[in-house]
Parts: structure tokens; sequence; C-alpha cells
């Protein structure tokens, strides 16, 4: 058995079509980024968001600040921002060397937080009640939607707790009735969980953590790594899990791709939100 390639690149097209579509329902609609110091990726993961958000229609506005910005002056262009009637949602790109992130993450305004890393998103998602979530985990979400990959009553295995996406993708799988498996650096015997796996999540950031050995046969494999080696951009799971597995993402083309495009549709969501066309719990 070979499995199924669940196409990212595919759906994320998808999606931005329906995004371009209620962009163009709302109106004008503003993301604002903001970027602190010169790291290379992190200027190119910036430029991308901003070639994709113009894509759509949605206006952008790109603060990148030099690397000797203090804390209080991110806090304070944070605050303009906040307040700022034309943006609609606001990305501080991390890492921020030398800036207390907590307190960055804090400091934006809950209903603008399209990265829902905001303890009020993300205690909203704990509690059941997701409002604004990770755009990663949620990309995740809708690629096992599109394969129809049952999630009510499988048994659904993470790797990784980080909370861009292993916390996150862990509750939104519970949320659709899962049993749900949260592992880690520290699980013992990671093979006994990861075989027990229908749906398999794998976001720990180790080339080839995952090797055929580890997989169910027939389950779904969802790749969230990223690794730069020699031999270019690879997963966490090792290619020869095709052999076993029913579906798999590839890397890349898998979960990549849909980061993007569910960030541009949380900043839909973030302007449904403060336009009132849905309710955002505030106290
Ligand atoms: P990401 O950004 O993909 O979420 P991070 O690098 O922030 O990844 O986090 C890596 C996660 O992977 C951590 O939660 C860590 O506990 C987990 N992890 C690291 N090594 C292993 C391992 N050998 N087995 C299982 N989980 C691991």
């Amino acid at each position: 058995m070979t499995a199924t390639s669940m196409d990212g690149r595919a759906l994320a097209a998808k999606v931005r079509a329906a995004v371009k579509d209620e962009v163009a329902e709302l109106g004008e609609l503003g993301l604002a980024t903001v970027l602190v110091g010169d790291d290379p990726a992190s200027h190119l993961y910036i430029t991308r968001k901003h070639e994709a958000a113009q894509e759509v229609g949605i206006r952008t506005i790109d603060h990148r600040l030099p690397a000797e910005t203090s804390e209080d002056e991110v806090l304070e262009l944070l605050r303009g921002l906040n307040v700022n009637d034309e943006v609609d949602g606001i990305l501080p790109q991390l890492p921020m060397p030398g800036i207390d992130e907590a307190r960055i993450i804090r400091a934006v305004d809950p209903v603008k937080d399209v990265d829902g890393f905001h303890p009020l998103n993300a205690g909203q998602l704990y509690l059941g009640r997701p409002t604004l979530v990770p755009a990663t985990p949620t990309g995740i979400l809708a690629l096992l939607a599109e394969y129809a990959i049952p999630l009510d009553g499988a048994r659904a295995v993470v790797v990784g707790r980080s909370d861009i996406v292993g916390k996150p993708v862990a509750h939104l799988l519970l949320q659709a009735n899962a049993t749900v498996t949260i592992c880690h650096s520290h699980t013992d015997d990671l093979a006994r969980q990861t075989l027990d796996a229908d749906v398999l999540v794998v976001a720990a950031g180790i080339a080839g953590l995952v090797d055929p050995d580890m997989v169910k046969q027939g389950a779904a494999v969802v790749d969230v790594g990223q690794n730069r080696t020699e031999a270019g951009l690879v997963g966490d799971v090792d290619p020869g899990v095709a052999e076993r597995a029913a579906f798999l993402t590839p890397v890349p083309g898998g979960v990549g791709p849909m980061t993007i495009a569910m960030l541009l549709r949380n900043t839909v969501l973030a302007a449904r939100y403060r336009r009132g066309a849905l309710a955002f719990p505030r106290v």
C-alpha cells in the first residue's frame, strides 16, 4: 500500500480563494506585522505573509524595527495598533531576541490576535470554545477534514507539546471527539504510543523521528516537521512511512502551505469578531 498524499498546496489554494471572496464582501481589512531585528528567516516569513495577504486583498502594515528596539518600544507600538481602527489583525513575528515574548503576546488585543497565542484565546481553546486558534493546528484539522479522516472515537497521538502546534492541535482533536495522547521528549517508548495511533501528528522538530516501524497500518500521518538538512527540507516522518500509512502529508507541500492560508482566514475571522458579526468573549 502507498499512502494517499494529503496535498496542502491544493487545499491552501482553495482556502485562499474562499478568503479572497470573504475579504471582498467585508471591504477594507488590515493586517499589521511587527518584526524586530535582522534574522533573515524571520524577514522571509514576514515578506511571504505580506504577499499572501495582499493577494487576497488584505491591506498590510509592515513594521520592521532595529535589533536594539526595547521591549517598551514594542509594547508602545502594539498599544497603537490595538486602538487603530484600520487594523484587524496584529502579528508580532517571534522569536524576538532579548524581549519577553510572553509580555508581547499578552499585549496584543485578543480580538486582533490572529496567531491565537494570547492567553484568552489559548484558554478559550482549552475550554472547548475556540475563538482565534493558531494557524498550523487549524490547517492540520482542515487537511484531515478534506481527506475525510474520521476523528470521532479515533485514537489520535500528537508527538510534541509546543504552544504553537502540539498543545493546540491536541485540543482541536479532543474537541473532534478523538482519544488524544500527547507525547514529548520525556515519553518512555514513543513507538508504543505511536503504533496505537489512527491519526498521528508529529511536531517535534527532529528529522526522521518517526520511521515505518512506528506507524500502524492504515493510519493517517501528519508531518509538521520542517527540518533543514544537507538533503534539503525534510519532515519529522521518514518518507518510508508511505508504505504503511493510508494518508501522509508531504514535506514540503503538506502542512506548510496551510499555515499562511489559515493565518489569512484568522484575519477575516478577527474582522468579523471586531465588527460584531460574531460574538467575541469579552468580560
Ligand atoms: P514546533 O514548533 O514544531 O511545535 P518545538 O521545537 O517548539 O516544535 O517543540 C518541539 C516539541 O517536540 C517539544 O514539545 C518536545 O517536547 C517534543 N519533542 C522533542 N523531542 C522529542 C522526542 N524525541 N520524542 C517526542 N517528542 C519530542
